[in-house]
């Protein structure tokens, strides 16, 4: 089990690498599989793990919270295909303090009108507001939340 250090609220780099560290949660991962080896390899599926928040994805949560690394230029994933027991399941990713992407081809750093890709129908969208996590982390987050 690798534990490593939290950052909090570190500010997305606005820089032209094309890799870029972001915070995600993956929802409705069950507690049990909230470990560091688990955090490794999802943190692999999108680039690297940064930091495993196990604060942040104790059983009460309703994710597992990672900062993972993640190649701008490709399109955000938008969940992971685990397996739990002898089913492969599919568990929702959200990003935290997601800046502006793509809702046509969901990659960061234009819109949808700016796209070059082929603009798929509103309706057959694969990307948008919901990729963001709903509830913005505060940076006067309690600590002991139960
Ligand atoms: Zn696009």
């Amino acid at each position: 089990m690798v534990l490593k250090p939290v950052e909090r609220d570190k500010e997305i780099a606005e820089t032209d690498f094309s890799e870029t560290d972001i915070w995600v949660q993956i929802r409705k991962l069950p507690p049990k599989m909230r470990t560091g080896r688990m955090a490794e390899k999802i943190g692999a599926m999108f680039g690297s793990l940064r930091v495993f928040d196990a604060e942040g994805s104790e059983p009460w949560s309703t994710y597992m919270r990672l900062r993972v690394s993640f190649n701008v230029t490709k399109p955000l994933r938008r969940g992971v295909l685990l397996a739990n027991g002898k089913e492969n399941i599919w568990y929702k990713v959200v990003y935290e303090k997601l800046p502006n992407f793509c809702y046509n081809c969901g990659i960061l750093g234009h819109l949808r009108k700016n796209c070059k890709e082929e603009i798929v129908l509103e309706e057959e969208m694969q990307y948008g507001n919901w990729l963001r996590a709903t509830s913005p982390v505060k940076k006067t987050r309690p600590k002991n939340r139960v």
